[in-house]
C-alpha cells in the first residue's frame, strides 16, 4: 500500500482524569459512575449527536428483561437505573406488576421489559450525564489513542475545531467497536453479523391500535427485516459481515435499506410510513476485546468470583450470565477498561451480555474500577475485586441473583 507522510502538530486541547470513548448507554454509565465516585473531570466523547448509541441513534428500543423470566427481578444498579431513565419522559409497555420496581412479581405476569421511545431517551440520558456532572463533547470522533509505555495517555479527537488531544489519565473504550483497544494494539476478536435492518413502521392499524389503547407508542411499530439474533430470517446470497471496515458499514446499511423499501414499494403510499430511519449501522457484534477473562457459553447460571452483575437470557427463562470484573479489561493495559458490547465474551454468552441493561451493568462497573484506581493508585488488573464490590453495592448494584432463587 503507497503511504502519504502527513506532518502533524496536534495541540492538546485539555487534561481529564477519566475519558470515556463513545457515548451509548454503556459510555453514559461509565462516565455518569465516574463521576458519581468522586472523579472531578469526566469527559464523554460521542462521534453523534445524541447519546444513547443502538438504544436511540440505532432504534434498538426493547429494553430486554432484567428479571429472570420467573418472577424474580436480577439486574440492579445502572442495569436498574437506566430501564427507568428510559420510561422517565416516554411511553411505554412495561407490565402492570412490575411497575413499582418490586423484587418479585408472579412468573406469568409478562417479564420486566418495555420497549421505549429513542427520543425520549435520549433527552433522558443528556439530563443524566449533565446532572453528574460530565463533560460532553459530539460530533467528536476519536480518531486513536496516545500510547506511552502501553499507558493511554490520551484520544487524539477530530472535530468541527479541528484536530487536538485530550489527555486522560485513564480512558473507557465504549466505542462499541473496541476500536481503542484495537487501535492500540490489542488483540481482539470480530464477530460475524446476519444482515437486519430495523426501522419504525406506521400505518392506518398502527395508528388505531394507538387510539383504542391510548399509548402513542403503539403508533409506530418496530419492524425488523433480516435476521434475528440466531441467524434466522439472514437473507440468502448476502455474506456475514464483520463491520469493522467503512465499505462493509456503507454496504450493511445500504442493503439494509433495500431491505425496507422493497418490503414497502408495492403498497399504497398514503397508507404507510417509516417515521424514522436509523442513524447508526446497526451491527450486533463487530469486535470484542480479549480480556483476562473471556465469559463462555459454559458459564451459565454460573456466580462467578468477581461478577459484576447477572445479566437474564432475554430467550430463556431462569438463566442467566454474570459479567465478571475480568472481561472489561486486558492485563497488558494498564488503565484502559471496556465496557457494553465489547466485553470479553465468547458464543451465546456474547449475545447475552451485550444487550442494553448488560451494557448499563458493565458501563457502571468500568466506571467505578476506573475511578477506584485512579484514587488508589491501583491498575485496571491490581484492583482487587473486595473494593469494586464494595463499590458497586454501595451504588445499589447486585453482583449475584439472590440466594433464595437459584
Ligand atoms: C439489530 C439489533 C437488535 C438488538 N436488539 C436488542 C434488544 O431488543 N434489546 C436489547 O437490550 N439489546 C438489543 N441489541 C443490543 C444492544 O442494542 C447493543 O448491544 C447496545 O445498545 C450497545 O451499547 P454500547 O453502549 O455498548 O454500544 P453502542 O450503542 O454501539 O454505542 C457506542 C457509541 O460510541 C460512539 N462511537 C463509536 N466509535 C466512536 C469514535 N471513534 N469516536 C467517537 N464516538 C464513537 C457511537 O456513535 C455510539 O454512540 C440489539 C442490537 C442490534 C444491532
Amino acid at each position: 500500500m503507497q503511504v502519504y507522510v502527513e506532518q502533524l502538530s496536534t495541540p492538546i486541547l485539555g487534561e481529564y482524569d477519566i475519558i470515556v470513548a463513545g457515548g451509548g448507554v454503556a459510555g453514559s454509565c461509565a462516565a455518569v459512575a465516574a463521576k458519581r465516585a468522586g472523579i472531578k473531570r469526566v469527559l464523554l466523547l460521542e462521534k453523534g449527536i445524541i447519546l444513547g448509541g443502538l438504544a436511540t441513534q440505532g432504534l434498538i428500543s426493547l429494553y430486554e428483561p432484567i428479571c429472570d423470566g420467573q418472577g424474580h427481578k436480577i439486574v440492579y444498579g445502572m442495569g436498574s437505573e437506566l430501564m427507568k431513565l428510559c420510561m422517565r419522559y416516554g411511553p411505554d409497555v412495561l407490565p402492570m406488576q412490575w411497575r413499582d420496581d418490586p423484587d418479585a412479581a408472579s412468573p406469568d405476569c409478562g417479564k420486566y421489559k418495555t420497549f421505549f421511545s429513542p427520543a425520549m431517551f435520549a433527552m433522558a440520558l443528556d439530563e443524566f450525564v449533565l446532572n453528574a456532572g460530565v463533560d460532553i463533547l459530539f460530533d467528536t470522533q476519536i480518531v486513536a489513542p496516545v500510547m506511552d509505555e502501553g499507558q493511554c495517555t490520551g484520544l487524539i479527537i477530530e472535530n468541527k475545531t479541528g484536530r487536538g488531544v485530550y489527555r486522560a489519565r485513564a480512558v473507557i473504550d465504549a466505542t462499541g467497536d473496541a476500536d481503542i483497544f484495537y487501535r492500540a494494539g490489542a488483540p481482539c476478536v470480530t464477530g460475524k453479523n446476519y444482515m437486519t435492518y430495523l426501522a419504525y413502521r406506521t400505518d392506518m392499524e398502527a395508528v388505531s391500535s394507538a387510539l383504542a389503547e391510548k399509548n402513542i407508542l403503539l403508533a409506530r411499530k418496530w419492524t425488523l427485516l433480516g435476521a434475528g439474533p440466531r441467524g434466522n430470517g439472514h437473507p440468502e446470497g448476502i455474506p456475514f459481515i464483520e463491520g469493522t471496515t467503512a465499505e462493509e458499514v456503507t454496504q450493511y446499511v445500504l442493503a439494509g435499506r433495500k431491505m425496507m423499501l422493497d418490503s414497502m414499494r408495492n403498497e399504497d403510499r398514503f397508507s404507510r410510513d417509516l417515521t424514522v430511519l436509523p442513524t447508526m449501522a446497526q451491527f450486533r457484534t463487530t469486535r470484542h476485546i480479549i480480556g483476562a477473562y473471556s465469559i463462555q457459553e459454559s458459564d451459565l447460571c454460573c456466580r462467578l468470583p468477581d461478577s459484576i452483575a447477572p445479566i437474564a437470557d432475554f430467550s430463556a427463562a431462569g438463566e442467566w450470565y454474570e459479567i465478571p470484573y475480568r472481561a472489561l479489561y486486558n492485563p497488558s493495559y494498564p488503565n484502559l477498561w471496556t465496557a457494553g458490547r465489547t466485553v470479553s465474551a465468547d458464543g451465546w454468552a456474547w449475545v447475552v451480555v451485550r444487550v442494553i441493561p448488560g451494557c448499563a451493568c458493565s458501563g457502571q462497573a468500568a466506571g467505578l474500577a476506573a475511578a477506584l484506581c485512579l484514587k488508589h493508585g491501583f491498575t485496571a488488573d491490581t484492583l482487587p475485586y473486595a473494593i469494586l464490590l464494595d463499590a458497586l453495592v454501595a451504588e445499589g448494584a447486585k453482583v449475584h441473583p439472590e440466594e433464595s432463587s437459584y
